[in-house]
């Protein structure tokens, strides 16, 4: 039976509930009338019901199509601003006793390179990832409970944060790894993780233990109740994602949404994150051996209706995608992306050599951080190295609630300023650093409280003068 509020993965993530919600979709998707009402009931940024946003999945009605685009460019808006997060991943360990398929990292590889970063070598990566101005990471590492043990987990974000090379620091370090237990989960916590982030892949449980055919993860009810027990260890912020290609789209869509709910029923928040993966190319993956693959245009429908269902949930963008489309999806509501991201294990202090292949996926963008900053700039985003909530508790509940009551507002926009300008003091070429010297100018005059904009002005001026780390 379907309920939001249970613990149990097939009562919150209920099938006959997804299938039911699809018939009623594709019934109604041209019950212009209906579609007409929920993008009423859409423009109260309160969000929709998983129904609701799937009729608008559904629809085609060209029309209504653009008037949802034109909403989810007003929500970014309004909610975001012209801010993007930037961030970089980090893959500590290739090694994985799993067997899931669209992954080259599956235990039975036998040819890709397995590689495991020693404290020494994650030392050097932060150094060549500091260098290059990013003070935010997203760590990755393979399921493996001898060569990744949580203990090694562990070191690794202690060595992170330790480092602090000439002005460079990783201030908020989130976490991608298997599911695990609330006790493992606590002390995640304890190491001071921001964001723990699982991607549930497919939320179709039947094509989910074929896609995991061996190894832990192939326990579904274990993967899709992780974040509760994440929850439960005292994680706030956890992250959301599905991999688009592996399963109808819009079964995914539905589940994710539902997934959101029963997080907000049960613990009073919906998700930090949402993540829009698509299946890419990797060492012995091909992904047309898939035959869910979505187009761009339904790509970047998915993005706006994410946007309009969950307004206060980040949207984050990867390298997977080419820079053509990040362009399309950004306005939509996109809040965060990864930038001259390394996808092997290694490979930011030195670049890999090519017979030692251990990329988890080809990267699309193959841009430097500078030039991912530059065009970010260029198309008058505000690019933003800010991680300032996580460092003052304003986690979880007290971040959602800051977030509806639009009050974030006021520490996003001087923040990013504050952010962007360490970068371009530290880090910038020189033209990045003369379109950004407007670009502050500018956005200065944006920051609508005289008090907050006065302090704004006064933090940049102690910033030039080599102050760092400053923020509302
Ligand atoms: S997706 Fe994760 S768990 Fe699966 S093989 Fe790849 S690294 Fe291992
Ligand atoms: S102030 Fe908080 S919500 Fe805003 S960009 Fe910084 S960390 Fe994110």
């Amino acid at each position: 039976m379907y309920d939001p509020k249970s613990l149990k993965a097939e009562d919150f993530i209920n099938h006959e509930e997804i299938l039911e919600t699809l018939d009623y979709a594709e019934a109604n998707k041209n019950n212009l009338e209906l579609v007409d009402s929920i993008l009423k009931k859409a423009e109260e940024r309160k969000g929709l019901s998983h129904r609701d946003a799937s009729v608008l999945l559904a629809c085609e009605d060209e029309e209504r199509v653009q008037k949802m685009y034109a909403l989810a460019e007003q929500f970014k808006k309004d909610f975001y601003g012209n801010r993007i997060v930037l961030f970089a991943p980090l893959y500590l360990s290739n090694y994985c006793v799993n067997g899931c398929v669209y992954c080259p990292y599956h235990m039975k590889n036998k040819h890709i390179c397995r590689k495991k970063l020693t404290q020494e070598e994650v030392k050097k990566e932060v150094i060549a990832l500091q260098d290059m101005g990013h003070k935010r990471l997203a760590i990755e590492a393979g399921e493996d409970p001898v060569n990744n043990p949580i203990e090694y987990i562990l070191e690794c974000i202690n060595t992170i944060y330790s480092i602090k090379h000439k002005n460079g620091a990783i201030r908020r370090v989130n976490v991608n790894i298997a599911a695990t237990t609330v006790e493992n989960y606590r002390k995640l916590k304890e190491a001071g993780i921001g964001t723990y982030i699982l991607f549930q892949e497919t939320y179709h449980k039947e094509s989910y233990e074929k896609l995991h055919p061996t190894g832990p993860k192939h326990n579904y009810a274990y993967h899709t109740e992780a974040m509760d027990r994440a929850m439960e260890g005292g994680i706030d912020d956890v992250g959301l994602g599905v991999l688009f290609g592996l399963e109808l789209y819009k079964y995914e869509f539905a589940g994710l949404l539902m997934h959101a709910e029963h997080l907000e029923a049960v613990h009073g928040v919906g998700p930090h994150t949402i993540s829009v993966p698509r299946i890419k190319r990797a060492d012995d993956i091909d992904p047309s051996t898939f035959d869910n693959g979505i187009d761009d245009e339904t790509f970047a429908k998915i993005c706006a209706l994410i946007r309009i269902a969950v307004p206060y949930t980040g949207m984050i963008i990867s390298t997977r995608e080419s820079k053509k489309v990040r362009e399309k999806v950004l306005h939509l509501g996109v809040s965060q992306i990864s930038g001259a991201s390394r996808t092997s294990v290694g490979g930011y202090a030195e670049p890999e050599p090519e017979e030692d292949n251990s990329a988890q996926f080809d990267v699309s963008d193959n841009r430097t951080l500078d030039e991912v900053v530059h065009w970010l700039m260029e198309m008058k985003y505000i690019p933003s190295f800010c991680t300032a909530c996580y460092r003052e508790g304003r986690t979880g509940d007290r971040f959602m609630a800051l977030c509806k009551s639009k009050q974030i507002q006021n520490c996003c926009h001087p923040n990013a300023l504050l952010t962007l300008r360490e970068y371009l003091n530290d880090y910038a070429s020189e033209d990045t650093k003369r379109i950004g010297e407007e670009l502050i100018q500018r956005e200065l005059q944006n920051i609508p409280n005289p008090a907050a904009r006065e302090t704004c002005e006064k933090r940049l001026a102690m910033i030039n003068d080599g102050k760092r780390d400053l923020y509302f």
